[in-house]
């Protein structure tokens, strides 16, 4: 059987503030998962809309598609497109799960939730002409999967090929997350075994790793145990974790040791009445400086992640967001505007408080206000979204973020990372161009090679020590 799965480029991957370096950093893991599943006597091709052209002229047995949010009318238009021809075609994904009825009409089969236990039913069932209309998934593991299908992988086209994810899910449940909408009806966290995730590192070439995983350290004991493993493999990595996380235990000092290099931290808002609001608990009373020196001293860069627009949220959100992550030595930002993605708590409350004010899920990509606004407007949100990331990414703050760590290393990895990342977009244009993406591993691993810590920074962490006791 000749199969085609499809990742559409999402809307915002090709509005004028496009960067397509951003769109172009990691495959689609998702897809090459599910294809594990497929037999050895199928033909597959794996399509990545953002870093290539979409073949149209082909006729597939089965098509699958993978439809996001601000993805979603463009994954329809391929999935009719594909029908006319009598191709048979599948919908899974996020927003399919969101809004099933939505994407039904569009696909002869679709998927609610994660597909590991669903697509390989599915095949079954496709294979014995008895295909059901919808696969909820219910009996949630990735224990003993296949392995992911990297094979499928075009790797020159992607900054981080080594993409890896060993989980699924998050422990918490943020009110505005997408998890929880995905993962309903059943376990909305769970890792694979260790062994099977050393195994899957072991098979990835090179030595830099990204896990995509929503809070790499979301289960203390499955990562202290992967922690351990990866010792002596000579790795250097970056994944994403809670304030909370880092504070807790020891498990940070093991993450470091492991590799850890730089980590994406959902820092959101500095407002009380904000974090009840969006029920991300996890930050609450918790010190976000000390997790920031935390890491620092430990040489591990932050990608902090801040949202605006929550209910607390004035005119002055923005400055103070941005000074704070200048003075605070974080390496680089992401803002949202806060976005009430359908099947999340906040798009129930918002629905109900009749504050969602635009349907067209081209909008929801966390840069355009699809909500009534309480202190301050959505042109004024708008504006100071921009604003912060003009003012964060300013060679000004570059500098002077860079200037805020102890060790002259550390000071040169945080420059040559944020103006590398912000101010070469020509370089990135050509690279992607002339599909050379990857031949910049080598100086990404370089700039992630450890730092070590200052007298000062050793001297900090240790006043930490009581607190790991907790
Ligand atoms: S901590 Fe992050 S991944 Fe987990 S529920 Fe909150 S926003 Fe989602």
């Amino acid at each position: 059987m000749k199969v085609k799965m499809i990742l559409p480029a999402l809307t915002e991957a090709e509005s004028p503030f496009w960067r397509p370096i951003k769109y172009s950093l990691f495959p689609p893991l998702g897809l090459a998962t599910l294809a594990a599943y497929l037999s050895d006597d199928d033909s597959v091709t794996l399509q990545d809309q953002h870093v290539e052209e979409v073949d149209l002229t082909d006729h597939p047995d089965l098509v699958v598609i993978q439809v996001y949010i601000t993805n979603a009318y463009r994954a329809y238009r391929f999935a009719d497109h594909y029908r006319q021809l009598g191709s048979y075609v599948i919908l899974g994904g996020l927003h399919v799960t969101s809004l099933p009825e939505e994407a039904e009409p569009h696909a002869d089969s679709i998927f609610i939730g994660p597909g590991e236990d669903t697509f390989p039913q599915f095949l079954l069932d496709f294979k014995n002409r008895v295909p059901k209309k919808r696969y909820y998934s219910t009996h949630r593991t990735i224990e003993n999967i296949p392995p992911v299908r990297r094979d499928l992988i075009k790797r020159n086209l992607y900054l981080v090929p080594n993409s890896i994810v060993v989980s699924r899910g998050c422990p918490h449940h943020c009110n505005f997350c997408y998890k929880d909408a995905f993962f309903q009806n059943g376990k909305s966290f769970y890792t694979q075994r260790v062994d099977d995730a050393l195994a899957e590192i072991d098979r990835l070439p090179g030595r830099h790793l990204y896990f995509l995983d929503d809070h790499l350290l979301g289960n203390a004991k499955f990562a202290s145990e992967l922690f351990e493993g990866m010792k002596g493999m000579n790795r250097v990595f970056q994944s994403a974790g809670t304030v909370d996380s880092i504070l807790r235990g020891n498990l940070i000092e093991k993450a470091a040791d492991a590799g850890l290099r730089s980590l994406f931290v959902g820092f959101e808002t500095f407002s009380p009445e904000n974090l009840s609001q969006s029920n991300k608990k996890q930050n609450l009373k918790r010190d976000y400086q000390e997790a920031v020196q935390r890491l620092h001293s430990l040489g591990i860069m932050i990608n902090g992640s801040f949202v605006f627009g929550l209910d607390d949220d004035d005119e002055d959100v923005f400055k103070r967001t941005v000074d704070w992550g200048v003075e605070n030595g974080i390496t680089t930002s992401t803002y949202h505007i806060l976005t009430p993605y359908p099947g999340t708590q906040l798009y129930s409350d918002f629905v109900s408080q009749n504050r969602i004010l635009s349907h067209n899920w081209d909008d929801y990509d966390t840069r355009h206000v699809v909500f009534k606004t309480k202190k301050i407007s959505a042109e004024a949100l708008e504006h100071g979204y921009h604003w912060a990331y003009k003012e964060f990414y300013s060679w000004s703050n570059i500098y002077k973020s860079s200037l805020q760590h102890d060790s002259l290393k550390h000071m040169l990895k945080h420059f040559f990372y944020t103006s590398g990342w912000k101010k070469f977009e020509a370089v990135w244009n050509l690279l992607i161009k002339t599909r050379n993406l990857n031949n910049m591993l080598p100086v990404l691993e370089s700039i992630l090679s450890k730092v070590r810590p200052s007298k000062k920074e050793i001297a900090h962490s240790s006043t930490l020590l009581p607190y790991q006791s907790h």
